[in-house]
């Protein structure tokens, strides 16, 4: 036995070198914290309100309404009806005729969109450029891929007038983006509207990324999976519209963002033949396929949607409106008590400056660990309210620039946001008392 035993011992290292440095992952830390002490939870970004009635019933409808085959395998590429009716969505988002066969393919949410655009484009030392602050899986999905990723962060310039900052005031330095293009870059990620910061990018900034890909023969992969959430008006601008774009973009998008239902992780990505054929080898050789029956009721919230194009009762017209008036009553509870909000122009995420609040935290000598995290963590202990640091969406170089802020999530039911808005007043109170 005892022979046998040390045999059966591996001495030889088990890891694969791709995963060294990768292991951390902010969610699973923030959300257990979030799940053992929240009274109120605004860290991960879901909603805490239902999904809409109309697909919810085509669920149930393709559950139990007869066709037995929707609980068996689909076309490994996307669900027919799915492929079909996004690409009638994104002739008409985009202005040109697509093929659902070869210009659109369904993932397991927009996050193995992303990791199927990285392991199908990015080659063994291949740099790809990623603005700051970003969602996180980017860096980590670069580098498995063998990839580099070039930070070139968004700079914040405060509005002179006193004004509370938006996250418009937040901008690349044109030269700086330039700098970062050269002939080993393979692809740039864009996420407009951008998770952390709210930012929808102008037709101006887009414009400048479009002519640094052309001039550099640069591919985007543009997450946009925020799509529907912009405010004030304001338009989201598609790149791939833009001149010279649509060969070298691949647009990634999210049912779960799209249809308040995070937990389907039905996502997808649109572009050229040429690009999604080699996501398609990826596909095919990792997951295959995702469930049947959540793309057959996401289709249906899509043909829905195509027919109330534009029109009020449209979720995609609706559900904007409801978060904008959501994200108001969070800018007012946080300016209330000097927590300095940054008012998102999109997405269902705001920034929050905690720089007037460094005497609550108890200091933790030693401690390397950021302000922003010593914070949060505080927070939810004490306070019972979860958010997310600022820094978890930053390189490790740059993420020591930015330790005063902390990410909040305001796709919440009316009820939680007020209980977020008590505990920051009784917060501020025993502050002042
Ligand atoms: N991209 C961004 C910018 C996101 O914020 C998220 C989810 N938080 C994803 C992609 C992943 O989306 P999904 O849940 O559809 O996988």
């Amino acid at each position: 036995i005892l022979s046998l035993s040390l045999q059966a011992k591996m001495s030889r290292p088990v890891q694969a070198r791709r995963l060294e440095g990768i292991d951390k992952n902010i969610w699973v830390e923030f959300v257990k914290l979030a799940a053992t002490y929240s009274k109120v939870n605004l860290g991960q970004g879901f909603p805490d309100f239902p999904a809409p009635d109309f697909l919810t019933e085509a669920l149930t409808r393709a559950l139990s309404g007869g066709n037995h085959m929707l609980h068996q395998y689909t076309r490994a590429f996307g669900h027919p009806p799915l492929v079909k009716v996004l690409a009638q969505f994104f002739e008409k988002l985009l202005g040109r005729d697509l093929d659902p066969m070869t210009n659109v393919m369904v993932t397991v949410g927009a996050y193995q969109a992303l990791f199927c655009c990285f392991q199908a484009l990015v080659e063994e030392g291949d740099e790809v450029i990623i603005i700051e602050p970003f969602f996180d899986c980017y860096e980590p999905m670069v580098k498995m891929a063998g990839g580099t990723p070039v930070f070139v962060p968004l700079r914040p310039n405060p509005p002179k007038d006193g004004k509370l900052m938006s996250s418009a005031d937040w901008q690349l330095d044109p030269a700086e983006l330039a700098s970062k293009f050269s002939e080993r870059t393979k692809a740039i990620v864009l996420n407009s509207p951008n998770n952390p910061l709210g930012k929808v990018f102008s037709c101006r900034e887009l414009g400048l990324i479009a002519e640094l890909c052309v001039k550099h023969d640069v591919l985007c992969i543009s997450d946009e999976v925020y799509e529907w959430l912009v405010y004030d008006g304001k338009q989201h601008i598609r790149i791939a519209s833009l001149q010279g774009m649509w060969d070298r973009t691949v647009i990634v998008g999210s049912a779960g963002k799209t249809f308040s239902a995070t937990g389907w992780k039905v996502g997808w990505v649109v572009g050229p033949d040429r690009l999604l054929q080699h996501l398609r080898t990826v596909h095919q050789n990792s997951v295959y396929h995702c469930a049947t029956i959540a793309q057959e009721a996401v289709a249906q919230g899509f043909q829905r949607e195509l027919t109330l194009y534009g029109k009020p009762e449209s979720y995609f017209v609706q559900l904007p409106k409801e978060l904008q008036q959501k994200r108001d009553w969070l800018i007012q509870s946080l300016n209330a008590v000097g927590m300095k909000p940054i008012i998102p122009e999109g997405t269902y995420f705001l920034v929050a400056d905690i720089s007037q609040f460094k005497s609550d935290v108890p200091d933790v000598p030693n401690s390397d660990e950021p302000y922003d995290y010593r914070f949060t963590k505080w927070m939810v202990k004490n306070k019972g309210l979860a958010a997310i640091p600022l820094s978890a969406f930053y390189s490790e170089a740059h993420k020591n620039n930015y330790t005063n802020f902390i990410r909040f999530c305001f796709a919440k039911e009316d009820a939680t946001l007020k209980a977020a808005n008590d505990i920051l007043q009784k917060w501020k109170q025993e502050k002042t008392s």
